[in-house]
């Protein structure tokens, strides 16, 4: 299949080299010429704009970083260009707002697409072990399918148009609370004179289990192996839990939704994010 792929970054460079050794053509456009030529040596066609990187391609993929960039990129480099009835596909992170309109300027158009962001960080990019979250109409979500699957281990249907951006921002919301909850209960158990490594034990197999402790703890030298033991290098950056945060705030005042907690952990990652952005998000436990 020929698929033009828009955003070569961390992200979407290692997907799109997956799409090609998935025997697909793929049209690669990006700002960065560095991008660009990592593209071209992973298999991809190298095009000077997006337009003629859509002209021809049956499918559309995105991996842009933000929604401004998203939506402008899509009104005035896809619409139009990208040949009739051609599958559109988001997999950015970006607002619910903006996800939705551009699915339904895409729809006007003529175009089927979805928004399918991502759980997995660049090691999963580059393993073809993401978790695409997908929303948008059937029909759209069964041509997207065997794209995505070729980038992913999971896709799942959430919902209608907008849909995957919701559950990536509420499962990130969940995920910077579950790991502040986890650094509190880690540093206070210390602190109290237990042994980290026994709190581990006994609360990753009692009613405290969950992700950030059981698959992720952040204390070094303590559970299982995690960006902590490497002084919080790689993994997820602190910067980008920030703008999920900062996007689940925004979705959660239009929904009037309650987000206390929410509130608080983006608060928090705020003031963490002023020094550390590069860091992973676990390393939240060093302010403690
Ligand atoms: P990145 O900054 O490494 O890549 C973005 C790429 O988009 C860059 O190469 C940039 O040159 C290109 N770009 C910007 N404007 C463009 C335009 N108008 N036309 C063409 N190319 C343009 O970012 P990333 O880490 O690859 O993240 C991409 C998206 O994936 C973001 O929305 C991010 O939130 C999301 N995401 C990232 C991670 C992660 O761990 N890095 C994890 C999950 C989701």
């Amino acid at each position: 299949m020929k698929i033009a792929f828009i955003g070569l970054g961390n992200m979407g460079g290692g997907m799109a080299a997956n799409l090609v050794k998935a025997g697909h053509e793929v049209r690669a456009f990006d700002l960065s010429e560095e991008a660009l030529a990592a593209a071209k040596d992973a298999g991809c066609e190298t095009f000077d704009t997006a337009r003629e990187a859509c002209a021809e391609a049956e499918a559309v993929v995105s991996m842009l970083p933000n929604g401004a960039i998203v939506k402008s990129v899509y009104e005035d480099e896809v619409f139009a260009r990208a040949p009739e009835g051609a599958i559109l596909l988001d997999c950015s992170t970006i607002d619910v707002a903006t996800a939705k309109e551009v699915i339904s300027k895409a729809t006007e158009q003529g175009y089927a697409m979805v928004d399918a962001p991502v759980s997995g960080g660049i090691a999963a990019a580059n393993g073809g072990t993401l978790t695409f979250m997908v929303g948008g109409a059937t029909k759209a979500f069964e041509r997207a399918e065997p794209i995505l699957n070729a980038m992913g281990k999971a896709v799942i249907h959430a919902g209608q148009a907008g849909a995957g951006q919701t559950a990536k921002i509420c499962n990130n919301m969940l995920l910077a609370i579950t790991m502040i909850g986890t650094a509190e209960a880690m540093i206070m158990a210390q602190k109290l004179g237990l042994d980290p490594q026994k709190f581990y034990e006994i609360s990753s197999q009692s009613s405290g289990y969950n992700w950030s402790l059981n698959a992720y703890t952040p204390m070094p030298g303590v559970g299982v192996e995690s960006p902590a033991d490497n002084d919080y290098a790689g993994g997820f950056a602190t910067a980008l839990m920030l703008k999920d945060l900062r996007l689940a705030m925004e979705a959660a005042k239009t929904a009037d939704a309650t987000t206390a907690l929410g509130k608080h952990a983006k608060e928090l990652y705020e003031a963490f994010a002023e020094q550390n952005g590069a860091l992973d998000f676990s390393a939240i436990i060093k302010t403690l």
